[in-house]
């Protein structure tokens, strides 16, 4: 039996007396549900896939609790001292970030001879110390995690391709933020953020990328490319140097493990409000 068949089933046999009340429509018991299926991301999106209601509690409520669930420290980090509202992008773009790499296609100043798809992640490392490698100096008060490069083979002939996604807190009031509009640097005419569907920026354009970055992604110095979206994600793409060398780059750092495995969240907090609406971000992320 699929979701959507249970979900009916269930809608079906509550009813019956007018009450709209249906078993799935009790928040306490959908959080206990998906507690009990330690946040399986996947089942998320299905949940805010069947209605317009499920949806809606999605948005208000399930994204949120799964981020708190299943990647708390960087989760807590973000929003320490961010009002909710103010969460760039939304909590399911959040979600999306944490759980989804967004794939590759070719960009302004990125060739490549195909597409990658995007899909989804169940474990991913982000760093604060790989967020430090993205910002130039005069931005390094900045608090930017970046996760590890996702490995996509494109062939015998060519490298393999590592393509890196990462989050800034309060980007509104951020230093790079501040620094793309003195510079009057133009948002990108035909890239879309795949996690909120905002527009972005070019940091190559902008000449915006320290050379720290190739070096931390263990690619060619000069072979990679990163946006940052208005909301504050980042997306990027890298070609992997065959051999890397590691030395330098990982000293004592705060890493953030997503792995829903370990059960060591826990999926308190209040209910809160403020969730974007962006209907172009598709792969059931609503
Ligand atoms: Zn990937
Ligand atoms: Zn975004």
């Amino acid at each position: 039996m699929s979701d959507n068949q249970r979900v009916r089933l269930n809608t079906a046999s509550s009813g019956g007396s007018g009450s709209h009340e249906s078993v799935i429509f009790n928040e306490r018991v959908l959080l206990l549900v998906m507690e009990s299926m330690k946040w399986d991301v996947q089942v998320v999106c299905r949940t805010a896939s069947v209605c317009r209601r499920l949806r809606a509690m999605a948005r208000r409520l399930l994204w949120r609790e799964l981020c708190l669930f299943r990647a708390p420290g960087i989760t807590e980090t973000l929003s320490n001292g961010v009002h909710s509202s103010r969460m760039g992008g939304g909590w399911p773009a959040l979600a999306k970030l944490l759980f989804f790499c967004g794939g590759c296609e070719s960009s302004r100043n990125f060739a490549l001879s195909r597409p990658k798809p995007g899909h989804f992640v169940m474990e991913s490392r982000f760093s604060k110390t790989s967020g430090r490698s993205f910002l130039t100096k005069r931005c390094r008060g900045d608090l930017l995690f970046v996760s590890d490069p996702c490995e996509h083979r494109m062939g015998d002939r060519e490298d393999d391709l590592g393509v890196f996604r990462g989050v800034f807190r309060g980007f509104r009031e951020s230093k790079t933020r501040a620094c793309l509009i003195a510079r009057q640097v133009a948002l990108e005419d035909r890239d879309r953020c795949p996690y909120c569907g905002a527009r972005v920026w070019s940091m190559t354009t902008a000449g915006l990328v320290p050379r720290n970055a190739a070096k931390r992604l263990g690619s060619h110095d000069g072979a990679l490319d990163y946006f940052v979206c208005v909301n504050g994600h980042l997306h990027g793409t890298c070609w992997l140097a065959p051999l890397s060398s590691d030395e330098g780059v990982n000293g004592e750092d705060e890493e953030y493990e997503m792995d829903g495995s370990d059960g060591t969240g826990n999926s308190s907090g209040g209910v809160t409000d403020g969730f974007s609406d962006d209907p172009t971000v598709g792969n059931g992320f609503k």
